[in-house]
């Protein structure tokens, strides 16, 4: 990679026909993502593990498409959720009860068939795991607290979560679309970090959105800004080559954190938490200049964990390297 420090774009600021919160849908989601870990599983070098997830993403599709009864099991009732708040469903701020173990055993089911007889047994011993300790690791990861879950785990546990909290995002997020406020470093639905910028041409060229890491919302923040301190001075980008870069990194010199950015305008195949994972190669040449990740990929999980980059107030683990 080639250290070329391109100056930060200084794009005006939001406008009143930006929608400032874009709703996720789940299962367009899943499908587009599976369908780019398939496209990237040879040349990442991580075929197998791009495999893995291709199964895993593909069994959240299956599940986010359930209707009727199925449906009724894996998502439960309709929490109750306070929308006057700000994040209504961040972690503490509604009862998100235990419906979304239902969504990890459907998991679990769609995979069994299809994995090495090493995962089996993984998943065997996941399942058969106590309630309440499983509700347990659910709850120290959505912390942040990733160290506090069998790294074996964690991944299926957040891939669980993820499609009950992308199931009911999606009302919330509506909800907040009308409102014309400005969202920050976290998603305004839930309260999770970002796995990185999107850049897309509609309605504008070159809006940036972040993409939730754990309900698949996305949310307007002007580029001119750090998405970790909110720090306009001293914002640089990266890339490997010069001009019209694709995948784009930006740095701050302030907090010292970093985010990728995913110019969807210029190649419309980019997939968020896929190309992130495999871009992994641009994260080693900014940690060695001293920066450290601010943003969390859903897809990295199973990968060994270290403390973390803390800017916010919810403090969230960094997600490690490949290893
Ligand atoms: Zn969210
Ligand atoms: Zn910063």
């Amino acid at each position: 990679m080639s250290t070329a420090i391109l100056d930060a774009e200084k794009i005006p600021g939001q406008s009143l026909d930006i929608k400032t919160v874009i709703p996720a849908c789940p299962i367009a989601v899943y499908q587009f993502r599976a369908q780019r870990l398939a496209e990237l599983a040879q040349e990442s070098g991580l075929a197998e593990y791009f495999g893995l997830l291709e199964q895993l993403v593909s069994a959240q599709q299956k599940v986010a498409a359930l209707d009727g009864l199925a449906a009724k099991s894996c998502f439960g009732p309709e929490p109750r959720l306070d929308l006057t708040q700000s994040k209504p469903m961040a972690l503490d701020h509604f009862e998100w009860g235990n419906y979304w173990q239902s969504v990890l055993l459907e998991l679990v089911s769609e995979l069994m068939p299809k994995v090495s007889a090493e995962l089996r047994i993984v998943l065997k011993d996941l399942v058969k795991a106590d309630a309440d300790v499983v509700q347990g690791y659910a709850k120290s990861m959505l912390s942040g607290h990733l160290a506090e879950v069998p790294s074996q785990y964690s991944l299926f546990i957040w891939a669980a979560l993820s499609v009950y909290w992308s199931h009911w995002a999606v009302d919330v997020a509506e909800g907040l679309a009308m409102v014309g406020e400005s969202h920050r470093r976290l998603c305004p639905v839930c309260g999770s970090h970002p796995v990185g910028s999107v850049i897309k041409d509609e309605p504008r060229t070159g809006l940036r959105y972040l993409h939730c890491s754990l309900c698949e919302t996305q949310w307007h923040e002007v580029r001119a800004e750090c998405t970790a301190c909110g720090e306009s001075k001293g914002v640089n980008l990266w890339a490997e080559t010069e001009t019209n870069a694709a995948i784009r990194i930006e740095s701050c010199d302030t907090c010292k954190g970093y985010t990728k950015m995913f110019f969807t305008d210029i190649n419309p195949k980019l997939e968020v938490a896929v190309d992130d994972l495999a871009t992994m190669v641009m994260d080693n040449h900014l940690v060695e200049h001293g920066f450290s990740v601010t943003t969390v990929n859903p897809l990295l999980l199973a990968h060994e964990q270290d403390e973390g980059f803390q800017p916010s107030e919810q403090p969230h683990a960094k997600v490690g390297d490949i290893h």
